[in-house]
């Protein structure tokens, strides 16, 4: 099918064309149709499919009628309202909306929390027709009487699912109230969770459904690993994953921000250029890591799940999820980032004993099997070593009451002169009582190396 086909102006098709969109992706196929007829749209579609122009192509098709370069504010009401769950994604829909607007005099502004409200009043007072909020910054630009939502004739909940989970029932509760009610509500969300069924039912009118992939389905494109490793490795395992790999870019997914931070500090320390964001870092900071990062300057981006929310970095190749996610809809989202528009990705799990329950979790919702493999060298300490991994040189790592030899990535002799020697010495002197087994590269010729089986 082509973009012609789907009854859109010349004007949005060359936008696109220039976009270097050829054709439709499924869920524009099926959506960009039911959005021009008027009708409410209940959407699941994953990460990287495509929805935002999905649901953004017919709307400015919509409004072209209103399309003028009218200075007056009064001839600019707002008349599409789009509410995402995370600046990041509002951001990246206002980034889209305007390419897909560059010849249609439509004006679209983005506005969210964390930065000044000031140049947001200013562009607001001039007037746009297209908003993209997040709902708490959109709730104070309204007790500021700096929007006015009575000209609405589309609303659209991005992320619908994500919203529920970041606990903005309340205020898109409050935000709904204040539409017309003679509207026209389009809902996407990756998943179909049970809530969202029910604000659909409560919002809209007889929406019609889409779904252009299996309900919580995780893309074909990506390929899944699940890595069993004690927990106290998994750093080591991940610098070694990049680096074997040869990623030359990854996002990495922590569950909190502490070890957010923690991680992409000790990744640092590892010799790898990393850098964390989350909902602490101000905003600056978060917009500069992500600009880095899509640029390729950056090459792992340590995230929460909340922050990683509406990346959109097109042929991401790796996914690695450090920690794996207290919600199985998390995993979806989390693995959406790679194999986007069509591209090959690879989504690596590092999984140990304590995230039974979340990986039990993962295989129910995406209905598959990720049988969880061991990687040479991190072979897990509560997994029968077969015969062939008995001989892998992690085998040789330090014991447990070691903690400077267990993490070999601290670097032994990094911090000068004396320190350096001390290690060493302690080893080989271990090594003679027949307790403990150094690698060899780690000591000076002059010690015996004992290989303990
Ligand atoms: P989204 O799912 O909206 O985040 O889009 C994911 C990526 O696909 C974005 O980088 C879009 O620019 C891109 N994209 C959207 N539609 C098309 C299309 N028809 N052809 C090629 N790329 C597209």
């Amino acid at each position: 099918m082509l973009f012609s086909e789907l009854g859109l102006s010349p004007e949005i098709l060359r936008a696109i064309e220039e976009q270097g969109y050829s054709q439709p992706t499924p869920i524009q196929e099926k959506a960009i149709p039911l959005v021009l007829s008027g009708r409410d749209l209940l959407a699941a579609a994953q990460t990287g499919t495509g929805k935002t122009a999905a649901f953004m192509l017919p709307i400015l098709e919509r409004l072209k009628k209103f399309a003028n370069t009218s200075v007056s504010p009064a001839m600019h009401p707002i008349r599409a309202l789009v509410l995402s769950p995370t600046r990041e994604l509002a951001d990246q829909i206002g980034v889209n909306v305007q390419t897909y607007t560059k010849y249609l005099p439509l004006r679209a502004t983005t506005v969210f929390g964390g930065v000044n409200m000031d140049p947001q009043t200013q562009e607001l007072r001039r007037g746009v027709e297209i908003l993209i909020a997040t709902p708490g910054r959109l709730l104070d630009h309204i007790q500021q009487k700096t929007v006015q939502l009575n000209k609405v004739e589309v609303l659209v909940l991005d992320e619908g699912d994500r919203m529920l989970d970041m606990g903005f029932i309340q205020d898109i509760r409050k935000i709904m109230g204040m539409l017309p009610k003679e509207r026209q509500t389009l809902l996407f969300s990756a998943t179909f969770a049970p809530e969202i069924k029910r604000l659909a039912s409560d919002f809209m009118r007889s929406p019609q459904t889409v779904e252009v992939a299996r309900q919580n389905a995780t893309n074909d494109q990506v390929e899944q690993l699940v890595y069993q490793v004690d927990s106290f490795k998994k750093r080591q395992l991940l610098a070694h994953l990049i680096r074997s790999r040869e990623m030359s870019q990854v996002i990495v997914f922590c569950k909190t921000k502490i070890s957010a931070d923690q991680l992409s500090r000790d990744l640092k320390r590892e010799g790898l250029d990393a850098e964390a964001i989350h909902g602490d870092k101000t905003q600056g900071t978060r917009l500069e890591t992500l600009a880095a990062f899509k640029e390729g300057s950056l090459r792992v981006l340590v995230a929460t799940d909340v922050a990683a929310r509406g990346l959109d970095i097109s042929e991401l190749p790796y996914v690695v999820n450090f920690e794996l996610p207290t919600s199985p809809e998390d995993y979806v989202h989390r693995i959406g980032r790679t194999g986007r528009a069509g591209a090959k990705g690879v989504a690596i799990s590092l999984m140990c004993p304590e995230e039974g329950k979340q990986h039990e979790a993962i295989e129910k919702l995406t209905k598959q099997t990720l049988t969880p493999q061991s990687v040479d060298g991190f072979w897990p300490s509560w997994q029968p070593r077969p015969k062939s991994a008995q001989r892998e040189p992690m085998q040789r790592e330090p014991m447990p009451r070691e903690p400077m030899r267990r993490e070999p990535s601290v670097p032994a002799f990094s911090s000068g002169k004396g320190e350096g020697l001390k290690q060493p010495r302690q080893g080989a002197r271990r090594s003679r009582k027949g307790k403990r087994e150094i690698p060899a590269l780690l000591l000076p010729p002059r010690y015996k190396v004992e290989i303990i089986r």
